[in-house]
């Protein structure tokens, strides 16, 4: 997860703060996605692929190799029941992307 002071005052977690107006990015743990909420009654956002306070460009979405682990299992929804509980996990891609990514 990004640390900056700045953004980390303003930051919450899936969607627990969406109607609270002093949080202002969204970050979905599931996808390593950060997002500006609209607040529309709709529920969406708007990802935001750099840190508006730093300037740092934020991780990869892991959404695309979310999708491409899925199609290995025959599967082509992320809502789907077949997906292994260890994939339902925020914390899914900890383990299998941090090594690919060598860290
Ligand atoms: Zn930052």
């Amino acid at each position: 997860m990004h640390q900056c002071k700045e953004m980390n005052k303003v930051i919450f977690v899936n969607h627990q703060d969406f109607d609270n107006e002093a949080k202002m990015v969204e970050y979905d743990k599931k996808f390593d996605e950060y997002g500006f909420p609209v607040r529309d009654g709709g529920g969406s956002n708007v990802t935001i692929n750099y840190c508006p306070w730093c300037g740092k460009k934020l991780p990869e979405s892991k959404l695309d190799d979310y999708m491409a682990i899925l199609e290995t299992l025959d599967i082509y929804g992320i809502g789907d029941e077949k997906i292994p509980d260890e994939l339902k996990r925020d914390d899914w891609w900890e383990k299998r992307l941090c090594n690919k990514e060598g860290k």
